[in-house]
């Protein structure tokens, strides 16, 4: 199968260069060279992506694992990934598919859309497709390919994301993307320039039109040791957060263990606890990802702090909940896709 195909959003300059609309790094590429995500190359003045269907792995995870918390609890997702990222975090947790020299991909599965959309339909338990692992906007088209026929097949999707993409992309993804979970990083301009290799605001802009939308959005932060970790400007994001994308917007503080070129030692599970009371004050619901806390994972009624979904590893109870997703203790309405 051909995994190269003509990009989406490029435009031609002089001299055979071109420049990549795709995401907020307008990378200008001469012929022959790549992109800032090391998967989009110039071929005499024409862009191509070179990972249309180059699967680096495919899995049928539980939704909670993406982490998805109020999209379907309980189910599992037939989840896609590629390689390449338009971002360099020093802290990157899968560096080995994402921060990768598309020249150099070895080991792959090659897919069509139509291949994952039958892959799905074959995996009873699935409700849909997600586009995660790596960064999905560097492999756009398949994506977008996919995602427009399994909506067409009636199934779900989703894409776990950092959220930097421009607008007249992301335009194309609403009506064929149900949920999205962005990684917004940090809420301080410098460290997404230093640790990142991007700039913020897209992010936020991004999240922004997504509420504006009304897709599915919940947000995940990786808190990392002396790096984001600082309780004012994490409190400054959690209140960012609930004035634009709404109080209910379910949000993962996540662990950071040490990977790629950072070797800090783990954050700590009493900053876990700290930083998720200055969420709560702020949002509804505030999980915490990769911890050992027993209540960390567990949905409460908003109303009156009844549990609603206790969570265990990946397996979920609902108590306390009716099938309109009403608590039965106070009738306080969660919104929740079930
Ligand atoms: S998608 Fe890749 S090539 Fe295009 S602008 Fe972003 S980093 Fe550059």
């Amino acid at each position: 199968m051909n995994t190269q195909t003509e990009a989406l959003f490029f435009e031609t300059l002089s001299g055979q260069e071109v420049r990549c609309l795709l995401c907020p790094h307008y990378c200008v590429i001469s012929d022959t060279q790549w992109g800032i995500c090391g998967v989009r190359q110039n071929r005499s003045g024409v862009l191509l992506s070179n990972v249309f269907g180059k699967i680096s792995a495919v899995r049928l995870d539980p939704v909670e694992k993406k982490p998805l918390y109020h999209f379907f609890p309980g189910s599992k997702i037939l989840s896609f990934g590629s390689f390449g990222c338009n971002l360099a975090c020093i802290f990157c947790q899968n560096s080995s598919i994402s921060q990768i020299a598309g020249s150099k991909i070895k080991n792959f599965e090659t897919f069509t859309p139509e291949q994952a959309v039958a892959l799905c339909f074959s995996e009873e338990e699935s409700i849909g497709i997600a586009f995660t692992y790596n960064e999905p906007t560097v492999w756009f088209e398949f994506m977008l390919k996919t995602a427009t026929l399994a909506k067409e097949k009636g199934l779900f999707t989703a894409m776990i994301t950092n959220g930097f993409i421009n607008r007249k992309p992301l335009e194309q993804l609403i009506p064929v993307i149900d949920a999205f979970n962005v990684d917004l990083k940090s809420f301080d301009a410098e460290f997404y320039r230093t640790n990142t290799s991007s700039v913020i605001n897209p992010v936020l802009k991004n999240l922004n039109y997504l509420a504006e939308n009304k897709k599915h959005i919940e947000i995940t932060n990786l808190v990392i040791p002396d790096l984001n970790d600082e309780e004012m400007k994490f409190e400054e994001m959690t209140r960012w957060i609930a004035e634009n994308t709404g109080k209910e917007t379910p949000f993962h503080i996540s662990k950071y263990f040490p990977n790629y070129k950072l070797t800090k030692p783990p954050t700590s599970e009493l900053k876990l606890l700290r930083l998720r009371d200055i969420a709560k004050k702020y949002l509804d619901f505030v999980y915490l990802g990769n911890s050992t806390s027993n209540s960390g994972q567990n949905t409460y009624c908003s109303a009156c702090g009844s549990i609603l979904i206790e969570r265990k590893g990946y397996q979920i109870w609902y108590r306390n909940i009716d099938n309109q997703n009403l608590c039965t203790h106070c009738g306080h309405q969660l919104k929740l896709f079930r």
